[in-house]
């Protein structure tokens, strides 16, 4: 077996490894044998010298992501067997064989042990995006196993790692294709098209947590008035006009989002005024809102709080923004509200929303708990790993 750099933890550290927890903290470590770089392979063992994890070197204080609690060779086979048993568990979910659904995750980071990494599928594109040097060294195994499994499905992969990379270690690293060449494609989702723009768009081009609280939203629509608040590419105004939405208004403040928003609402037959989309300020549009012009609102807001020292200005702004929405809402009205910061958890946010019921001065009844669909998992021994929480609420 190949000799990889040790870690070894000091005694009493080794808890959250035994119970399976993703992540070392540089402060648990005692010493290091070898020399590894950033991106290494590297084996965890306990002060006692017990073989615990594998992992990726990192830089910082989270000093590695572990994802293997199993001694074994980590070479091309490895990765080959890991991409598979994603493809067969979101086969088994009913994703990657779906007439209405063509767009999913196959790699969700630590919910799939394959920390530092995601893979959205757009069809016959996948979009790689890696978190960290270890996965993104690897970037070309993981194109060529995902194209191998995926029973002819897909055949182009891009990689678009170069902000991510650059966020994490600094490192400059150029976006492009590992494999074939389809940067722009029409996908569908719950029988619902859209045009997505992988190489231009955010993230990897398309919001598909979202999916089953689109699919939730559409029960909600048929003849009101809706508010698509962080509109983006127009995933929830779409659903929608679908289901009888007499006004729907997508708004956001990028006009690349907002130009496909567009595309979208025209692809699925919908168009201004009554099916508007606008470039604005979220802030400043909700202020020159008129009372009760809306009966729905949706409020997706991107991650206010990045990490936790941002923690606190992340929660004044959820309190402010839901607190205008709440002032203006019709009464009787629903609002979808959400937050995809991982380091708010669901009890802060809902204290948060609480908070701006109390500001508005509205009566609200918290109707339904939303998160992120199943091909999002989460680790049960790594439950940051939920970070899309959502509230629908009554407002009376
Ligand atoms: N609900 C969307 C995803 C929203 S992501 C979907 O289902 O696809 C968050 C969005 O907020 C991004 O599109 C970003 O451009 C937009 N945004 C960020 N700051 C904003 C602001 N101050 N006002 C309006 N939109 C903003």
């Amino acid at each position: 077996m190949t000799k990889y750099p040790q870690i070894i933890l000091k005694p009493g550290k080794e808890g959250p490894v035994l119970r399976f927890h993703p992540w070392i903290f540089s402060g648990a470590i005692e010493k290091t044998i070898g020399k590894p770089a950033e991106g290494d392979i590297v084996e965890c063992f306990s002060s006692a010298g017990a073989y615990l994890a594998t992992g990726h070197c990192m830089p910082g204080s989270l000093a590695v992501k572990l994802f293997t609690f199993k001694r074994q060779e980590i070479d091309k086979a490895y990765w080959d067997s890991k991409i598979r048993e994603v493809w067969q568990v979101r086969k088994s979910i009913g994703l990657s064989d779906n007439l209405c659904t063509n767009a999913y995750r196959l790699v969700h980071n630590e919910g799939d042990s394959m920390p530092g990494l995601i893979v959205d599928v757009y069809g016959s594109l996948a979009v790689l995006q890696a978190h960290s040097s270890g996965m993104h060294d690897i970037r070309q195994t993981l194109a060529e196993a995902i194209v191998s499994v995926s029973e002819g499905k897909i055949t182009a992969v891009y990689d678009k790692s170069a902000e991510t990379i650059r966020k994490m270690t600094g490192r400059v690293v150029n976006d492009g294709f590992l494999v074939g060449d389809i940067g722009e494609c029409e996908v569908l989702e719950n029988g619902h098209h859209f045009h997505v723009n992988a190489v231009t768009g955010q993230k990897t081009g398309f919001f598909l947590d979202q999916r089953e609280n689109r699919e939730l939203l559409a029960n909600y629509a048929k003849g009101k008035t809706v508010l698509n608040m962080f509109g983006y590419t127009g995933g929830f105004s779409v659903y929608a006009a679908k289901a009888g939405a007499t006004i729907v208004h997508t708004v956001d403040s990028s006009a690349p989002a907002i130009a496909i928003a567009e595309k979208n609402m025209k692809l699925n037959g919908f168009d201004a005024p009554d099916y508007a989309c606008i470039v604005a300020d979220a802030r400043k549009y909700i202020e020159t809102m008129e009372f009760g012009q809306y009966d729905l609102i949706v409020l997706d807001p991107p991650a206010y709080a990045k990490n936790v020292a941002s923690r606190n200005q992340a929660l004044k702004g959820y309190r402010t923004i839901n607190a205008m929405a709440l002032a203006k809402i019709k009464s009787g009205g629903i609002l979808f509200t959400f937050s995809c910061s991982q380091v708010v958890d669901r009890q802060m946010f809902t204290s948060a929303v609480t908070a701006a019921a109390v500001d508005a001065g509205r009566q609200v009844r918290i109707i339904q708990h939303l998160s992120q669909p199943h091909d999002h998992p989460v680790n049960i021994f790594h439950q940051e790993g939920e970070y899309l929480k959502g509230l629908v609420l009554l407002v009376d």
